[in-house]
């Protein structure tokens, strides 16, 4: 795409006018208390809302309930939102995130690879439960439960937990100290590998993309995750540094991967006070024209 066709698509697939150096503010990596977030679907629609979003995705882990009962939260911004879901990898060692866009929420495909999930997040929260307490840090499964309520278990739930016991000053201390790969309580998040995360997203008709690709060296994977059939990586966020951004931008043109762009929002913090990151229109026109192909818009 070029010139002009690239500025008409991209204002069809955003529903703004653009000119040539135009930003978009977009965010398509949000979690609610349907998983790890600490906002209900309902209050992260007020956020996005009061961010005014060009476009967005809430992408919880391992689950699809946003868009199976969530949907009226995000009723008047539904042009705006594109279906999401972050999918927990492991490839030996390393935990890797795949994010999936445009999937339809009764995809077969992805139901394969979710719907154990809930047992299989129930159990690595009880292991590293019994963990904890082997190295003697009263805390019980009950204590865990309440911080997840009732959305998906995860780590970032037990790290809460260890601060209210006083085990941890914060959750960053709780993962150094306890949580965290080669610690006394870590243990593997999943036995899905990052390629059949991959194929069942594009098994589905949605869009894979790598998440967080800084975190766990994930982007020494790329090849390989090329190779499984990834088609997107995502480039911009606001974890990244200048120089990162710059160094993905080139991998991403390479090796002929799309950019998107997410903060894995979980609550407002003071880095992250609200959604969203501004990305020039331009790094977002392949990236769009995917996810506006994807099934789940094709209504
Ligand atoms: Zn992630
Ligand atoms: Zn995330």
């Amino acid at each position: 795409m070029a010139g002009q066709s690239l500025k008409t698509a991209l204002e069809g697939s955003l529903a703004i006018p653009l000119d040539d150096t135009a930003l978009v503010n977009v965010d398509f990596h949000l979690h609610t208390t349907e998983s790890d977030g600490k906002l209900s679907p309902a209050e992260l629609a007020r956020a996005v809302a009061a961010a005014g979003l060009d476009r967005f995705a809430v992408a919880d882990h391992d689950t699809l309930a946003v868009y199976e009962r969530h949907t009226a939260a995000f009723a008047s911004m539904r042009a705006r939102m594109v279906t999401g879901v972050e999918v927990s990898t492991n490839t030996g060692e390393r935990e890797v995130h795949i994010l999936g866009y445009g999937v339809p929420p009764d995809a077969p495909s992805l139901h394969e690879i979710l719907c154990d999930r809930t047992a299989v997040r129930r159990g690595r929260a009880e292991r590293i439960v019994e963990l904890l307490r082997k190295a003697g840090v009263p805390i019980t499964m009950d204590d865990v439960g309440r911080q997840a309520g009732n959305g998906m278990i995860g780590r970032p739930h037990i790290a809460r937990a260890l601060v209210d016991v006083k085990a941890a000053r914060d959750i960053s201390d709780a993962f150094d100290r306890y949580l965290g790969s080669g610690c006394a309580a870590y243990v593997p998040s999943s036995a899905t590998t990052p390629a059949q995360a991959i194929r069942a997203i594009n098994d589905s008709g949605g869009v894979s993309v790598l998440a967080h690709p800084t975190r766990n060296n994930a982007e020494e994977l790329l090849d390989d995750l090329v190779r499984a059939g990834l088609m997107g990586i995502e480039a911009y966020s606001p974890s990244h540094t200048e120089h990162d951004t710059e160094r993905l931008r080139i991998l991403a043109r390479k090796v002929g991967l799309v950019m998107s762009a997410g903060t894995d929002f979980h609550a407002p913090t003071e880095a992250n006070p609200r959604p969203g990151v501004d990305v020039p229109a331009e790094d977002l026109a392949g990236f769009l024209k995917l996810i506006d192909a994807a099934p789940s818009r094709q209504r």
